[in-house]
C-alpha cells in the first residue's frame, strides 16, 4: 500500500535520478570527484528505492540494508568531496565509523528491538560526515572564486547538521519515542523529508562546484599563454584596463614596456620553430622569475611581450628592464643548453598619464620599441629618450586599432573622460 513516506522516498528517487543524470553529464570534463558522487547517488537511489517498497521488504533487509546504503552513499558523496579537493581519501575514520554504525543498528534491530537507538546512531552518523564534508569545503574554498557554490553546500550541510542533531537529541532523550519503523506522523514525516531533501541538494551543491571548476579552468585557458606563462592579450588588457581605472582615481603611477627580442626569425630559420618555441618558452620563465609580484606580464603574440609595472615611473622601469636584458643575454645560454643561440631583446617604454586612453601608452611604448631597433637594437628606451619625444611612431599601425577591437570584445571602454 502506498503510504505518504512511500511516495516521498519515490519522489526523491527520482530527484537522485536527475543529480545522476547531471553528473553524468560532467563525467567526460575529468573533474576529480564526479565517479565518487555518481556512487553515492545510486546507493542513495538504492536506499531509497528499498524505503519506498518497504511494505514488500523483510525487516531485516529493509531496516539494516536500507541504513546501510543511506551510509555508504554519505561516505561515497565525503570522498567524493575530498577527491574534488584534491585530498587522498580518507582510509581510517569514514569507514571505522561506517562499520560502528551498521554494527550498531544490526543489534537494536535483531538483536535488542530498539528504533529510539538506531535512529540515534544514525543521526550521529550523518552528523560526524555533514560536518565533516562541511570543514572540507570551508578549509578549501577558493577565496578568489564566487562564494556561491560553497556557499549553498555549506548551507545544505548546515540543514542536514541541524535537522540530524534535532532528530538525534528528540529519540535520545526521549521526547519522541516510535516501536514501528517510520511512522507517518507529521514530525516524523518532516524529519525524514528535510533529511531525505538535503541529499539532492548536496548533489546540486557538488554540480555547482564541478561547473565553477570548469568555469575557472577555462578563464585559466583564456588568460595565460600556454608556451610562455605570460598572461594572453586578452588577460593582460583586462588588467591593464583595471589598473588605469584605479589609478585614476588613486591617482597614482605605473609604466608599460613592449618587449620584443631580436632577429627571433633567424633562430627560427637557423634552429627550426622547435628550439624557437623552447627560447619563447625560457624567456617567459626568466622574466617572471624576475618580476615582482605586483608586476604584470602577457604577450602581445609572436615574440612580443608587454610588461606593466605599477608604480613606477618611466626610467625606473627602464632600468629595471635594462637589468633583465642584460641578464637574460648573459645567462641564457649558460642555463639551457651551450647550443642554443645568444639573443637579445629591445624594448620601449612609458608612463602612463592621467586620465588617457590606454592606447595612447600603448602607442607611446610601441614607439619607443621601434626608436630601439632603429638605434641597433638589444636595448631600451624609454619614450623621453626618444630626439622627437613621443608621438605617432614607425610601429604596426595595426596595434592601436588591435587594442581598440579587443577593449570592444571584452566590453571595455579605451578612453577614460575625466568626468569618469
Ligand atoms: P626584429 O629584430 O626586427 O624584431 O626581427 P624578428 O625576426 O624578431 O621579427 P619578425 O617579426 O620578422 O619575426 C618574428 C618571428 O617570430 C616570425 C615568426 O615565425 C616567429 N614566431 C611568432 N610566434 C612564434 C611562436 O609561437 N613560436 C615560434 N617558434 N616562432 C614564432
Ligand atoms: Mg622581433
Ligand atoms: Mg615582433
Amino acid at each position: 500500500m502506498l503510504t505518504s513516506l512511500s511516495i516521498l522516498f519515490a519522489v526523491m528517487t527520482l530527484a537522485n535520478f536527475m543529480s545522476l543524470a547531471i553528473f553524468g553529464s560532467l563525467r567526460h570534463a575529468g573533474i576529480p570527484g564526479i565517479s565518487r558522487w555518481m556512487a553515492a547517488n545510486l546507493l542513495a537511489i538504492a536506499g531509497m528505492l528499498l524505503y519506498a517498497l518497504r511494505d514488500a521488504s523483510s525487516s531485516f533487509l529493509l531496516v539494516v540494508l536500507g541504513n546501510a546504503l543511506f551510509c555508504c552513499a554519505i561516505v561515497q558523496g565525503y570522498q567524493g568531496c575530498r577527491q574534488f579537493f584534491r585530498r587522498p581519501p580518507a582510509m581510517l575514520l569514514p569507514y571505522l565509523g561506517l562499520l560502528i554504525a551498521i554494527a550498531a543498528i544490526c543489534y537494536w534491530n535483531n538483536i535488542e528491538q530498539d528504533f529510539d537507538a538506531r535512529v540515534v546512531v544514525f543521526s550521529i552518523f550523518f552528523v560526524c560526515m555533514y560536518a565533516g564534508m562541511g570543514w572540507l569545503v570551508w578549509a578549501h574554498r577558493k577565496p578568489k572564486r564566487p562564494f556561491y557554490a560553497y556557499g549553498f553546500m555549506l548551507g545544505v550541510l548546515a540543514l542536514g547538521v541541524l535537522v540530524s542533531v534535532i532528530r538525534g537529541v528528540a529519540y535520545g532523550i526521549g521526547a519522541m519515542h516510535q516501536t514501528t519503523l517510520l511512522l507517518p506522523t507529521p514530525v516524523n514525516i518532516a524529519f525524514v523529508f528535510t533529511l531525505l531533501l538535503v541529499l539532492p541538494a548536496l548533489s546540486i551543491g557538488m554540480a555547482m562546484l564541478a561547473h565553477d571548476d570548469m568555469t575557472e579552468r577555462l578563464e585559466y585557458w583564456v588568460n595565460q599563454d600556454e608556451l610562455t606563462g605570460a598572461l594572453t592579450r586578452r588577460g593582460f588588457f583586462a588588467r591593464l584596463h583595471a589598473v588605469i581605472e584605479q589609478t585614476s582615481k588613486a591617482s597614482g603611477v605605473f609604466s608599460v614596456a613592449i618587449v620584443d627580442l631580436d632577429h627571433f626569425k633567424s633562430i627560427n630559420d637557423q634552429y627550426g620553430h622547435a628550439m624557437g618555441d623552447l627560447v619563447l618558452t625560457r624567456v617567459g620563465q626568466l622574466i617572471v622569475s624576475s618580476l615582482r609580484e605586483a608586476d604584470v606580464f602577457g604577450r602581445l603574440g609572436g615574440e612580443e611581450f608587454v610588461i606593466m609595472f605599477p608604480g613606477l615611473h618611466r626610467q625606473e622601469a627602464a632600468s629595471r628592464l635594462d637589468i633583465l636584458r642584460v641578464s637574460l643575454r648573459d645567462d641564457y645560454s649558460r642555463t639551457v643548453d651551450d647550443a642554443v643561440p645568444v639573443f637579445t631583446f629591445s624594448a620601449g617604454v612609458d608612463e602612463y598619464r592621467a586620465g588617457e586612453p590606454m592606447e595612447n601608452l600603448m602607442r607611446r611604448a610601441d614607439t619607443a620599441l621601434y626608436a630601439a631597433k632603429a638605434q641597433g637594437r638589444d636595448r631600451v628606451v624609454a619614450a623621453d629618450d626618444m630626439p622627437s619625444g613621443p608621438g605617432p611612431g614607425p610601429g604596426p599601425q595595426g596595434l592601436p586599432g588591435a587594442i581598440d577591437e579587443m577593449a570592444g570584445q571584452l566590453g571595455i571602454r579605451t578612453t577614460i573622460r575625466a568626468d569618469d
